[in-house]
């Protein structure tokens, strides 16, 4: 990130991250991507050095860092080179905030603690077969029966879910609509919770990405998550960080892109001259890195703000599509100046393109950004 935001504290985390995912990650990226999952040892030494906790508060375990302490581990994870691993790792920077903000200090205490020590998985399951984008058209229900709420429904595409030992799962306890929605931890083991299919997909193959159906499954009362129905609001101020992890992502995936390149570009020789003795490929790394270094800066300005306690909603929409529009550049480019080799799947620029064409779907899609930047400055009025 740019060091103008960072004192020593993000430096000194960023040179260890660095060093970590040097010797843990970076040895067998290529071999998890192709294997489609990550050792789940991995979260326990994560954990324990410190990367999972960084953000969260001291009295759960974490290191109560702000949110560049999260941005310098996720663009080092990131370039590890197993965008899919950084991910998978991350699934409790969206899951664990709605425990923090809206839970009882009774279930911070329960469920926090061992997700930071790497000893559980956490995932949040907001998407539905049905609701993606529509949030406050998602049916999966949940009714009230004594002690416990019996959920019924499905739940796709979350990360981590076919790992996760905590589900913070979006359900819907009332009316239609936005105002009928709360949130319950469900717990790996609760009668009638299974998961479904692993999903095959495009990239961020070391990530499980998963189906989860409930099936009359007694959700303990004591796991609803702040007032029932109080739901929608907390998942939307969830998106905020969310989002900024994703163009966080966007732009080390730029970045290490751009570098990949740049490398390829010295070496390779073409009518006896390395390819960067051309103009138009030295104008075209000049372009990548135009494009990265904008993204950057405009990301981190919008964290920095973030991190005053700003209202950003706006500005991190714009943010993740700004990043995300960069990214697809580089990468695109990246493979296109690695020629033939850029297709192939050793080379990591043919991961990276297509790692990155999630970046405009996953989070809210780049027209549902567009919805919220002209509703919030006002173009509909
Ligand atoms: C790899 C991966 C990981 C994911 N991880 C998670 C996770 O951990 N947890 C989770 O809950 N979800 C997760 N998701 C789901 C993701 O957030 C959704 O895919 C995304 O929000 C889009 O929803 P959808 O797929 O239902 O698309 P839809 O909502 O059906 O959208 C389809 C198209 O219609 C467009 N569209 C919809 N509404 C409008 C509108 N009002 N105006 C203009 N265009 C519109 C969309 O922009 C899109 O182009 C993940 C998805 C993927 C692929």
């Amino acid at each position: 990130m740019l060091s103008l935001y960072l004192d020593e504290t993000h430096v000194a985390l960023q040179e260890a991250a660095t060093r970590w995912v040097e010797r843990e990650v970076r040895p067998h990226a290529e071999a998890w991507e192709e294997a489609n999952a990550f050792p789940r040892a991995l979260y326990a030494a994560a954990g324990a050095a410190g990367l999972i906790g960084a953000t969260y508060p001291e009295a759960y375990g974490g290191a109560g860092g702000d949110v560049f302490h999260g941005m310098v581990i996720t663009e080092a994870l990131v370039r590890g080179g197993s965008v899919g691993t950084a991910v998978g790792l991350g699934s409790h920077a969206i899951a664990l905030p709605p425990i923090l903000t809206m839970g009882t200090e009774d279930q911070r205490r329960r469920f926090v603690p061992p997700v930071i020590r790497g000893e559980k998985v956490a995932a949040l399951a907001i998407s539905e077969p049905g609701a993606g984008s529509d949030v406050a058209g998602l049916s999966c229900r949940a009714v009230r029966d004594g002690d416990v709420y019996r959920v019924t429904g499905s739940k796709t595409f979350i990360t981590s879910g076919a790992r996760a030992d905590l589900v913070v799962t979006a359900v819907r306890t009332g009316e239609p609509g936005h105002g009928g929605i709360s949130l319950l931890v469900i717990e790996k083991g609760t009668p009638g919770f299974s998961v479904g299919r692993s999903l095959r997909k495009m990239g961020w193959w070391a990530s499980d990405t998963a189906e989860l159906h409930f099936e009359d499954c007694p959700v303990p009362a004591a796991n609803l998550l702040g007032a029932e129905n109080a739901g929608f609001l907390a998942i939307m101020a969830n998106f905020v960080p969310e989002r900024l992890l994703l163009a966080t992502i966007a732009v080390a995936m730029a970045r290490l892109a751009l570098d990949e390149a740049e490398r390829y570009v010295r070496e390779r020789e073409a009518f006896g001259r390395p390819i960067v003795g051309f103009q138009v490929v030295r104008h075209r790394l000049a372009e990548m890195a135009t494009r990265e270094a904008a993204a950057r800066a405009f990301v981190a300005s919008v964290a920095e703000r973030y991190r005053r306690g700003e209202d950003v909603i706006a500005e991190v929409a714009m943010a993740k599509n700004h990043a995300t529009d960069a990214c697809l550049h580089v990468c695109d480019q990246a493979v296109q100046l690695h020629g033939g080799y850029g297709y192939m799947r050793e080379y990591v620029v043919e991961r990276l393109y297509r790692d990155a064409r999630i970046l405009p779907i996953g989070g809210g899609t780049s027209e549902i950004m567009r919805e919220i930047i002209s509703r919030r400055l006002g173009y509909g009025r």
